[in-house]
């Protein structure tokens, strides 16, 4: 008898969430593992901005900007008390309840998958199981992803999911779904695993990765909580990949996933760039990762104008050596000024160049942002705020629960980018709108 999974990936309920290229990976590739003839797959994204419905959503909502950017349908819902003192309004980003029970109604799940992003969103997360349990009662529902990983007491204490599925091999998550189905999956195969993403209804743009993890431990960052070791793909398979999105689904737009795109280039990147500027596809690449600038050399940089990077992001967080050394010296300000240089020497224009520099952490000051920003755009490139997050289980975490500066009634929305400023890092909320329009205007300049 076949055994239907339903893949699911929830609502996001927060102050703000911008579809930057926003793609579930984990869940895509846990769909291309569970090739089975006794099992059948359905997805349904709670997030998608693609899809036509009978249904009204709210006019200029959902609208799509350039590149497969843009923005989420959102709905206004109470503000957790927790935050009460953030003075924003909170929302949850999504399909309205309604299109999603429609679109779920003729399903039958013999198990539910849901995936989880930022540890702060976890009240997309309970909603989403919540109408999940109402809709299909006994079902079980197995949680994964970042949040799952992160924070999985939490999780499963607060998600309503049977099981949290909190890291892990893709084997040990085959032998879970397995268990919860009856039935013994076949092994997983040795090799990266691609993502199926036949599983999407619009492939114009698509996700590509190289590499998983980072040899960098910067104090904020909880890449290698997820993925302790720097595992890169053979360049041979990301280059075919590549090719057969372009030939079999017409992908146009691809978009960089990795946390470490350029490490060991002569390896990896240099050579996939190389063929396929050889294959000379009209195709774009984005890369809305930081990348380490320190790794942009004169020839990096022609390959990448000349393979069609359109969107390039840099990370510098600061030029403050205090948030450098946070940063693990990741890069200087000196090396992301050599890094714009060549890229502008390989014809890349300021709009295509932008760089991410901090705001709100704790310590920092308003001069200090501006000195920053200032410092960007006199490189001639756009500056790009981050605000900063508190990621539980990192080095930061640690030091500021060290110091009670957090403490166990802190919950986990608190720590949000746009909460944690305000209430722990001696932000307002006027400073920081002030420096967003400055950003702005100098970006305009
Ligand atoms: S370089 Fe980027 S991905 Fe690597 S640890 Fe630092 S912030 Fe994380």
């Amino acid at each position: 008898m076949v055994k239907n999974i339903l893949l699911i990936n929830p609502w996001i309920c927060d102050f703000a969430a911008y579809d930057l290229w926003m793609f579930p990976l984990g869940i895509l590739k846990i769909a291309s593992l569970i090739k089975d003839t006794r099992v059948r797959l359905d997805f349904v994204n709670f997030l998608d901005r693609s899809q036509g419905t009978s249904f009204k959503i709210k006019k200029d909502a959902s609208r799509t900007s350039s590149y497969g950017t843009g923005r989420f349908n959102k709905e206004l819902i109470e503000k957790p008390a927790c935050v009460e003192a953030v003075p924003r309004p909170y929302f949850r980003y999504g399909l309205p309840e309604l299109i999603l029970q429609d679109k779920l109604k003729t399903l039958r799940p013999d198990l539910i998958l849901v995936t989880s992003g930022m540890t702060y969103w976890y009240p997309g997360v309970t909603q989403t199981i919540e109408l999940l349990k109402r809709m299909f009662g006994d079902c079980p529902v197995i949680l994964g992803g970042v949040y799952a990983t992160l924070c999985p007491e939490h999780a499963r204490r607060y998600s309503c999911a049977d099981s949290v599925f909190s890291g892990g091999s893709m084997q040990d998550i085959l032998e879970l779904i397995g268990k919860y189905l009856g039935i013994e999956l076949v092994q997983c195969p040795r090799q990266e695993v691609l993502p199926d993403f036949e599983l999407l209804p619009k492939k114009d743009v698509l996700p590509v990765q190289t590499s998983k993890g980072c040899p960098f431990r910067c104090t904020y960052c909880a890449v290698h909580l997820l993925e302790p070791e720097l595992k890169q793909a053979d360049p041979g398979s990301v280059i075919n990949h590549i090719i057969r999105c372009f030939k079999n689904f017409g992908t146009h737009d691809f978009v960089f996933y990795d946390d470490a795109l350029l490490l060991n280039a002569e390896q990896v990147i240099k050579p996939i760039l190389r063929e396929l500027i050889k294959a000379a596809l009209p195709i774009r690449f984005h890369t809305p990762n930081g990348l380490h600038a320190r790794f942009i050399d004169r020839e990096l940089a022609i390959l990448m104008e000349k393979s069609g990077f359109t969107n390039i992001r840099l990370s510098l967080e600061s030029t403050l050596g205090s948030i450098q050394k946070k940063s693990d010296n990741k890069v200087t300000t000196l090396e992301l000024k050599e890094a714009v240089v060549n890229l502008k020497k390989a014809g890349f224009k300021k709009q295509n160049i932008a760089v991410y520099t901090l705001i709100g952490l704790p310590g920092q000051g308003q001069e200090d942002v501006l000195e920053d920003m200032r410092f960007i755009h006199d490189l001639g490139v756009e500056i790009e705020l981050a605000s900063f997050s508190l990621v539980p289980g990192t080095a930061e975490w640690k030091t500021l629960r060290d110091r009670s500066v957090i403490g166990l009634e802190t919950d986990l929305l608190q720590l949000s980018h746009t909460a944690f400023p305000l209430l722990f890092g001696g932000w307002n909320m006027h400073t920081i709108k002030k420096l967003r329009l400055q950003a702005k205007s100098l970006n305009a300049a």
